[in-house]
């Protein structure tokens, strides 16, 4: 039977090996923390929302453990403002399928518990090239999945691919309780605000591993921007200040919301910056043996699209359908390049254009389409052609095949407008418009929130 390693317990690491160890292969896992230190001593790597089509694969592999508990995120509030405090235009979209956000460290340490349960090896140890050199020597395969940086290094940048040189947005997570909040996590979407010139802010309801359904925040600062209030903050009640101010001066209609809220646990933030970067799928060992890599160590992104841990499962799930059809023969650098090329060309970077189309600002098709959509309000009984718009625009997330094209080229846009409304687009785009500038006019004047916007609890 084939021996395949794969190094890293992340999200990607753990659904690339339950996979293969589904598919019959014999499967060493080597991870740096326990499931109890995940539980206890670590971060989470981010927010890691994932969309439909991933979590269709952690149910095909028996790993959506929490779908009974965890909040199902029905869909997306997404607002934008041109300037602080002052929403502009709100879409309300579902999801299809829903979304789920369960804190990483718990779903590290349940998935971790179950590979061992289900017969893979675990190794607990903290994986350098030497001992590399090693596991590659005695396996068919090996997979890294380490995540940003560390061994992620022994894989070439492609410059080709990697747009950005430098990161676009300063970051910043946290996990936050006590809400001002009766409302069913049931039927909540998640809120995703823009200001065009700042940045985002994005509020998902979350799965903690202590206290359950929760709140994750975060923010992804433009430098100098309102937003970019975060880089000196070195503890997370110093991010949760840092948070709160944020929304007293940036996001004021929920400060009442979120005045009072806490940290879930000490250990459940981050700051940082990530440059978006796509890395050659061959690492070449000093010894001249050859690995791979799934996940973050191959493929990283801004997190503003949520298209992270999302890409590592379908990776996963490509590797291992690849590994399969692969039969007896050898999983050579050759076969790792064409099978990574196949998954780029794909999901990869789809999912890529995607993400760097929102970090360089939604363009006039994107912005045709939000207006189309104007006056959704994301309940299931609206079958108006503004809240299909606004249900095509939030099924990219799942698979960003669907509809980053649309939101790039107007031609597209107004395809997708006319074939949801059977109208002509130029007059539902135009409606659109009008309907916001009224809208604006009615804000100023009477300080009534816009159509949508106050309307977070959707039936
Ligand atoms: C603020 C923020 C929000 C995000 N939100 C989303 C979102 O909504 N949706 C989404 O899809 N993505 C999101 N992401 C991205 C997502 O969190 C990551 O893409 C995903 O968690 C990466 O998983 P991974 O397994 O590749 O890497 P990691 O989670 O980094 O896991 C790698 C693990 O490997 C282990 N390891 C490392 N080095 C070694 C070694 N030498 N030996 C042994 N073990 C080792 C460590 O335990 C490490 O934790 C977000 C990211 C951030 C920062």
């Amino acid at each position: 039977m084939r021996r395949i390693a794969v190094i890293g317990s992340g999200q990607a690491g753990l659904i690339n090996a339950h996979g293969l160890l589904k598919a019959g292969y014999e499967v060493d896992l080597y991870s740096d923390r326990t499931g109890k230190q995940w539980m206890e001593e670590s971060k989470p790597t981010g927010t890691a929302v994932r969309f439909a089509m991933a979590l269709e694969y952690e149910e095909e592999l028996g790993l959506n453990l929490w779908k009974e508990d965890a909040p199902p995120t029905v869909g997306v509030n997404f607002v934008l403002c041109m300037q602080p405090g002052t929403p502009f235009l709100v879409l309300n979209g579902r999801l299809t399928g829903g979304a789920m956000a369960i804190d990483l460290r718990l779903q590290s340490c349940r998935w971790l518990e179950e590979f061992e349960r289900r017969g893979g090896k675990l190794h607990i140890e903290k994986v350098d090239v030497a001992r590399l050199e090693q596991i590659a020597a005695e396996h068919d395969l090996t997979i890294v999945a380490s995540g940003k940086g560390g061994l992620s290094e022994l894989f070439p940048i492609d410059e080709k691919r990697s747009i950005y040189k430098t990161p676009q947005r300063y970051l910043s997570m946290v996990n936050v309780t006590n809400l001002n909040d009766t409302r069913d996590y049931r039927r909540l979407p998640a809120r995703y605000y823009e200001l065009p010139k700042a940045g985002e802010t994005i509020w998902t309801p979350y799965f903690h591993k202590d206290i359950g359904p929760s709140w994750n925040l975060f923010s992804e600062a433009r430098p100098g921007s309102p937003l970019d209030r975060f880089r000196d903050a070195k503890t997370g009640e110093e991010v949760l200040e840092r948070f709160k101010s944020l929304i007293r001066d940036v996001y004021p209609w929920d400060w009442e919301w979120a005045k009072n809220m806490r940290l879930s646990d000490p250990n459940g933030w981050l700051t940082g910056e990530i440059t978006p970067t796509i890395r050659k799928p061959v690492g070449k060992l000093p010894s001249g043996r050859v690995i791979t890599f799934v996940g973050d160590a191959g493929m990283a992104f801004d997190p503003i699209g949520a298209q992270g841990a999302n890409n590592g499962n379908k990776m996963a799930r490509h590797i291992t359908q690849a590994v399969v059809s692969r039969g007896d023969a050898p999983l050579d650098a050759a076969w790792i390049e064409s099978m990574f090329d196949e998954f780029y060309e794909s999901h990869g970077q789809p999912a890529y254009w995607f993400n760097n189309t929102l970090l360089e600002g939604i363009p006039p098709a994107g912005q045709a389409l939000l207006a189309a959509q104007y006056g959704s309000d994301g309940r299931l009984d609206n079958h108006s052609a503004a809240q299909k718009i606004a249900n095509e625009f939030c099924k990219n997330f799942s698979d960003p095949r669907y509809m980053t094209h649309a939101l790039n080229d107007v031609g597209a846009a107004h395809k997708v407008i006319a074939q949801q409304s059977g109208k002509s687009a130029g007059s539902l785009v135009m409606k659109g418009k009008m309907a916001i500038l009224a809208n604006q006019v009615r804000w100023r004047l009477t300080n009534h929130a816009p159509f949508g916007f106050q309307n977070q609890v959707w039936e």
